[in-house]
């Protein structure tokens, strides 16, 4: 079941960046379709929360009243080692949309999905954006369908299989296909890493606990750690895992480097699955929870009744040498990768689809020039050049607490924020960027 109207725009990639960018195209007018190589959409909570700043774009989509009912507010960020919370900063206390947001990732996707289809806009699930080729003024995309089908006399599976390949011309291509992105490839983009690879073992738990709708960001021992409330009651915890490496993947990484695609990321899918119990019992295990909660966080003395998740998951810090160029442009995590802790990956991919949506539908739509979409890309990249650090990074002012100071630049990453809005919450910390002082 298609949109009647001819599309404009293919959206490669349904998770939220696709879905916001295919519905901000499509209440403007513009034909779009969206396809996702997946079976269905996400199952289950990855990014959780909405920055402050992103609720406006949720706002501007009519959808707010139904994110904020299916959110848990966040109203201040703690900021805390061991000992417990050291400093803490105040978010929206009085309006719901200067709050964080917390929101599972299922339920976000399922709304925006639900928005589309009222615009006639259907996400064709099973389907792969494989080749694509640029000229001028159009690009040719060949999307490959996927069917179950049934194999075998005496011992019967079913697989999934291409059934059909269709080639179609678009105006314009987003690839908002996530971390091994076919749209990068095609750009020809390398997408290098800027730092060294994270694992986190999170777990959401049910306990007891009274989050008082605040967050809080755990440092010690050069780890950061992040304990959220949950919609329904429930908690997760993320903690960085310094030392662990992941034999399989460590070795498909060098692999890779040997063999000249050191820019390549390794295999991560968005995996549709419920965790990773089984390939990393003894880090997910309850008395490791244990063991990791009196390291770090002995002040959460919450009764924990329930493990109901619990997974390891490692996170690559890379940056795309673009976001596109002529027919193909990116957003989202085809575009950066970054670590969990201040969910800036899919809050900057938002922003980057609310954008890049309003520039296309602009050209389009208006008749405006093509090269619109070079700010689109300068925007996006001066976002990122903060967040790694490219364009200075943060520094105590005089004002800053001691503690706070020790850990101004952990920060960067950890703050639930973005480009000025990043600065402003620093600068409540005492906290300014600056080019690094050379020791
Ligand atoms: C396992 C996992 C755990 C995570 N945990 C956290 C967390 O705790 N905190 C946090 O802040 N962030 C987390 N993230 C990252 C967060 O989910 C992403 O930042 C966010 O989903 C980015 O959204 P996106 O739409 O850009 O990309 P994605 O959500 O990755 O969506 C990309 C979509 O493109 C589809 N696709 C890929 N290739 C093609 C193709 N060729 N044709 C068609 N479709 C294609 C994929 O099926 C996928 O649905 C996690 C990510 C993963 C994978």
């Amino acid at each position: 079941m298609f949109s009647e109207k001819p599309a404009e725009v293919l959206v490669a990639g349904a998770g939220p960046v696709g879905l916001f960018t295919a519905l901000s195209l499509a209440r403007r007018g513009v034909g779009v379709r969206v396809v996702d190589t997946g079976v269905w959409a996400c199952t289950h909570s990855y990014a959780l929360a909405l920055h402050p700043q992103t609720l406006p774009l949720f706002e501007e989509l009519g959808l707010l009243d139904e994110v904020l009912a299916q959110s848990c507010l966040v109203q201040s960020v703690a900021l805390a080692d061991a000992s417990g919370p050291r400093a803490r900063l105040a978010l929206g206390v009085d309006y719901p949309e200067e709050s964080l947001a917390v929101i599972r990732q299922e339920a976000l996707e399922g709304l925006l999905e639900r928005a589309l289809a009222k615009h006639d806009v259907y996400v064709e699930w099973r389907h792969e954006v494989d080749g694509l080729e640029q000229g001028t003024d159009w690009v040719r995309a060949s999307i490959d369908r996927y069917e179950k089908e049934s194999r075998g006399y005496i011992v019967a599976h079913t697989e999934w299989v291409v059934a059909g390949s269709a080639t179609t011309e678009f105006q314009y291509v987003v690839g908002a296909d996530g971390y091994n992105s076919r749209v990068r490839r095609a750009l020809g983009y390398d997408f290098p890493e800027v730092g060294a690879p994270q694992y986190f073992a999170v777990f959401e738990l049910s306990t007891d606990a009274e989050l008082k709708h605040e967050m809080s960001v755990v440092f010690g021992d050069g780890t950061a750690n992040v304990l959220w409330p949950l919609p329904d009651g429930d908690c997760r915890w993320s903690f960085l895992l310094p030392d662990h490496r992941d034999p399989s993947v460590e070795g498909i990484k060098n692999v890779l480097e040997s063999s000249g695609f050191g820019h390549f990321p390794t295999e991560r899918s968005k995996d549709r699955v419920p965790s990773s119990e089984g390939t990393h019992d003894d880090i997910l295990s309850e008395a490791s929870l244990k063991q990791l909660l009196a390291a770090r966080a002995p002040w959460f003395d919450a009764n924990i009744t329930a493990i109901k998740w619990r997974s390891v998951v490692r996170f690559e810090r890379r940056m795309a040498s673009g976001f596109g160029h002529g027919r193909l442009w990116l957003a989202g995590d085809s575009a950066h990768l970054t670590g969990p802790v201040g969910v800036q990956s899919m809050n900057a991919g938002l922003a980057e689809a609310r954008d890049l949506a309003f520039v296309l539908a602009c050209i389009l739509k208006d008749g405006e020039p093509t090269s619109l979409l070079e700010g689109y890309s300068q925007r996006s990249q001066a976002v990122w050049e903060q967040l790694h650090g490219e364009a200075g990074v943060l520094q105590p002012g005089p004002e800053a607490d001691p503690w706070v100071a020790a850990h101004a630049l952990e920060l960067q990453s950890c703050l639930p924020a973005t480009g000025q809005r990043l600065s402003a919450m620093a600068a409540q910390l005492g906290l300014q960027f600056a080019a690094p002082v050379l020791k």
